[in-house]
């Protein structure tokens, strides 16, 4: 019989593709999603992919009382991938207790229901925020924990740590912690993708949307940080590959390999890129020219960052498929798709 796995957060971009990665390795599997920042419409993406419609709940994480019904219908759930969380970290210094109330009551809300019914497995987004301006690249799991940048950083290490406690406490409870680095790109049907509600924070949606002629230009935050072309450096994964990590990082648990009961991954590509690189990579395979400027610093940017990902290379067998030029073209793609462009 096909494992039931919850993803919490289903319909959200990194959600809706380990959705479609896992049906497509015929797990069983269960949506819920409040819509915060996301679409119903994605459920039927999911669908034209796999040809599969995935059992959906529109469900309140902070609502200890909903979260219970759920549970207590649904509670012969194998495993739980839990994405649910607001991640705006500009809007997370602005409302620190939105992101705390949000981030963590849910994260809790899941675990009591999860020892309630005995699920024993957890897979749970990180971040490489965790790691903050790193002294040594690349970055390495046992990287010191840097005090956090800002209040979503912090719900992401707080969070860590009450899994790292629960597993201590619990013999039959066992967690992956993914700490992802830039996820970029979208399904290559073109038929899920990044769909974030209003302005754009992240770097390649404010791309696609200013070559869609959404937003007038695209500001580059800062050209004088200590690197080759004086931007930010990231380490920028296909969103496709880090769902995968997850099926990875779910079938360790689930084949229980982990020799402890909580590992940690970096999921990144291992490589770094500059703003300017993202915006000529664009620019060259969608042949595009991009309206861009120069603008000052953004508060809170990080110089540079990328992943040492052999621990997740060796012990998950993972291992990044696609190329920065995959991700950009697929990123277009879905845009062009999904506001109906047609070049
Ligand atoms: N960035 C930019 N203009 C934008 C959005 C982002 O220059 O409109 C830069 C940002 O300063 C950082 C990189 O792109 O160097 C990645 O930012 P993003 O917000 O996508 O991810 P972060 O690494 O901050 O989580």
């Amino acid at each position: 019989m096909s494992k039931k796995i919850l993803i919490t957060g289903g319909t959200g971009y990194i959600g809706s593709h380990t959705a479609v990665e896992l049906i497509q390795k015929n797990y069983e599997v269960f949506l819920v999603d409040n819509f915060s920042n996301s679409h119903s419409s994605v459920l039927q993406g999911i669908k034209r992919i796999t040809q599969i419609e995935p059992h959906f709940t529109k469900l309140e994480l902070t609502d200890k009382q909903a979260v219970a019904e759920y549970f207590a219908d649904h509670h012969d759930l194998d495993a739980v991938i839990h994405f649910a969380a607001l991640k705006a970290v500009g809007e997370s210094v602005e409302k620190p207790l939105l992101y705390y109330q949000n981030n963590l009551i849910s994260l809790l809300h899941l675990l009591e229901n999860m020892i309630e019914y005995q699920i024993p497995y957890l897979v749970f987004s990180s971040s490489c925020t965790v790691y903050g301006e790193p002294d040594k690249l690349p970055i390495k799991e046992t990287a010191p924990i840097k005090p956090a940048l800002s209040p979503y950083g912090n719900t992401k290490q707080i969070s860590e740590e009450i899994i790292v406690d629960l597993t201590k406490a619990e013999d039959n409870f066992s967690a992956i912690l993914l700490r992802y680095f830039n996820p970029i790109g979208a399904h290559p049907s073109g038929l899920i993708g990044e769909l974030p509600i209003g302005i754009p924070n992240n770097l390649v949606p404010y791309i696609t949307q200013t070559a869609a002629g959404i937003r007038d230009v695209l500001r580059i935050f800062g050209d004088d940080y200590d690197t080759p072309d004086g931007t930010c450096i990231r380490d920028y994964i296909h969103v496709v590959d880090l769902a995968k990590a997850h099926i990875a990082a779910l079938e360790r648990l689930i084949n229980a390999e982990n020799e402890s009961n909580c590992e940690v991954f970096n999921i990144g590509t291992g490589r770094g890129h500059s703003v300017l690189e993202i915006v000529h990579t664009f620019e060259k395979v969608n042949h595009i020219k991009l309206n861009y400027i120069i603008d000052d610093r953004r508060e809170g940017d990080v110089e540079k960052v990328w992943a040492d990902n052999t621990k997740a290379q060796k012990i998950l067998q993972w291992k990044p498929q696609f190329t920065i030029e995959d991700a950009l073209r697929d990123a277009w793609q879905w845009e062009k798709n999904y506001r109906g462009i047609k070049t």
